[in-house]
């Protein structure tokens, strides 16, 4: 008699190529030493899993299941993990710095060259089921709804590059660029009472800003009036969250003397800089990407479990898994502040 073994499967989002994502039958993953296996419940679309859809990483190994921002529950535990319950609703943080480099040792993880990087170059949690390091899986309070609580990764993001500019509550600042990061970065900013003028290029992306407490510019304001708003409105410190090559050289040329710069976005192409004007105007380029491990995902849980901030204000459209494709399609189009996904 043939001897019948079972292996279990679960639906999963394949990247399979460039604008080719499709839910197929994937076998469960186990968890090994160390981790835990989720089952997911809630998923969020980041912009760079937009990126890669669209085929801009290229160092993504395709065909994978990408995706790194979920909330779930523990499922199974590995060897060596016990501090979970089964059943227990837990957060991915999705960035796995080493811990035993240069760069780690002095905190700085998030440019760990050995970094892990979940759902963008090993296997993420677009899937019923993943699995994660269990030092990278966060308990979450009950007081946070699954809506605010798939949020926290971004939310993370936006803390951190806020915390990586001198300025402080009561200052003056500037946001350039009103998607995910821009906006939670606003409603953060605001809420802890820093002045925030808000401004992307696309009209009616501001609407959600100046609900969120900011002062809005109007879309089609000029660098050279830009400048001004900035100028009269005292500010120290811009934001440049836009991610498209042009709005590095924009905050530059509009930025007050002495102010800084934080660059937050991705673009993929090169920004012409004005060095004269940079050296002699005393302007500071600082850069930010994601989060330091552990500090940052503490902070952004804690502040979402006193009810300090709601980032899911910022979610514009909710889809049922099984649309993960046309969820993909719409988030490509650029129209949406955030989208997520449940099972
Ligand atoms: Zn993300
Ligand atoms: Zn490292």
């Amino acid at each position: 008699m043939r001897n019948l073994t079972h292996t279990a499967t679960m639906k999963a989002g394949v990247l399979q190529k460039p604008q080719v994502i499709e839910l197929r039958d994937c076998a469960i993953p186990e968890p090994g030493e160390g981790e835990v296996r989720i089952k997911m419940e809630y998923l969020g679309i980041c912009g760079s899993d937009v990126s890669i859809y669209q085929g801009h990483r290229v160092n993504t190994p395709l065909p994978l299941i990408i995706g790194h921002e979920g909330i779930g529950r523990i499922e199974k535990m590995g060897a060596g993990v016990s501090r979970f319950t089964i059943g227990q609703r837990v957060v991915i943080e999705p960035n796995f710095p080493c811990g035993h480099c240069a760069l780690c040792w002095q905190g700085r993880g998030n440019i760990c060259p050995h970094k892990r990087i979940f759902g963008v170059l090993e296997t993420g949690c677009f899937a019923e089921y993943a699995v994660v390091p269990a030092q990278f899986t966060w308990a979450l309070p009950d007081s946070i709804a699954d809506e605010d609580a798939v949020l926290i990764e971004p939310l993370a993001v936006a803390l951190h590059t806020l915390y990586t500019s001198t300025a402080r509550p009561g200052d003056s600042i500037a946001v350039l660029g009103l998607g995910a990061i821009g906006l939670l970065l606003t409603q953060l900013a605001c809420r802890m009472g820093y002045q925030v003028m808000a401004y992307d290029r696309v009209e009616g992306k501001t609407a959600l800003a100046r609900q969120l407490g900011a002062k809005a510019i109007p879309a089609q304001t000029s660098a050279t009036d830009l400048a001004d708003h900035w100028q009269q409105a005292k500010v120290s410190s811009i934001f440049e969250c836009a991610g498209a090559a042009p709005a590095l050289s924009m905050a530059l040329e509009a930025a007050p003397r002495g102010a800084s710069i934080v660059v937050a976005g991705l673009a993929d192409k090169p920004s012409a800089i004005n060095e004269f004007s940079l050296t002699r105007q005393g302007q500071q380029v600082l850069s930010s990407i994601i989060y330091q491990h552990p500090l940052d995902f503490q902070r952004t849980i804690t502040l979402l479990e006193n009810g300090f901030v709601q980032p899911s204000k910022i979610i514009s459209a909710q889809y049922p898994f099984e649309e993960l494709p046309k969820a993909m399609d719409a988030a490509a189009n650029g129209q949406h502040s955030k989208i997520i996904l449940h099972f």
